[in-house]
């Protein structure tokens, strides 16, 4: 690919991209809490031989949907673009819309929701070369499950 990737606003998508699954999900994911629901990848940049360590992926979750609830080495750089999300970033909620901007410092346990009727939709940069996501620990899934504003957001 070179050039321009046009948007086509009523798909909310950019032309030529593939669409995939979030991640790879089957009944042992979810039992070692990495469960999701409802989401779709499309990586616009870094999977194609473009000589750069990034990558850049276009992240949809459909209402009542959510990301998995994780942590790993690698950070993230999160601009909203659709609609309303939840991101529960270590021990803090916050209510992102389109252009808020989040980053996910490393090994901080995060979770992305869908908060409203309308896809929630975000554009995620990462390394392209990274760790491979852990869930919780049981003492931290507990802590969190007894907070007071993170404990009604998370998901599994
Ligand atoms: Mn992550």
């Amino acid at each position: 690919m070179s050039g321009v990737r046009r948007f086509d606003r009523d798909r909310f998508r950019w032309d030529g991209v593939p669409e995939r699954v979030y991640k790879f999900q089957d009944a042992a994911t979810s039992e070692r809490g990495l469960g999701w629901k409802d989401v779709v990848r499309n990586t616009l940049f870094g999977k194609d031989g473009e000589p750069a360590a990034f990558e850049v992926r276009y992240f949809e979750i459909a209402p009542g949907g959510y990301s998995t609830l994780e942590k790993h080495h690698h950070v993230h750089a999160v601009t909203v673009l659709r609609g309303t999300g939840d991101v529960v970033v270590g021990t803090q909620v916050h209510r992102v819309r389109p252009f808020d901007f989040v980053y996910i410092p490393s090994l901080v346990l995060h979770q992305f929701v869908n908060a409203g009727d309308e896809p929630f939709g975000f554009l995620c940069v990462v390394d392209g070369d990274r760790d491979r996501p852990q869930p919780p620990t049981d003492e931290e899934l507990a802590s969190l499950q007894r907070h007071p504003e993170v404990g009604q957001v998370i998901r599994r």
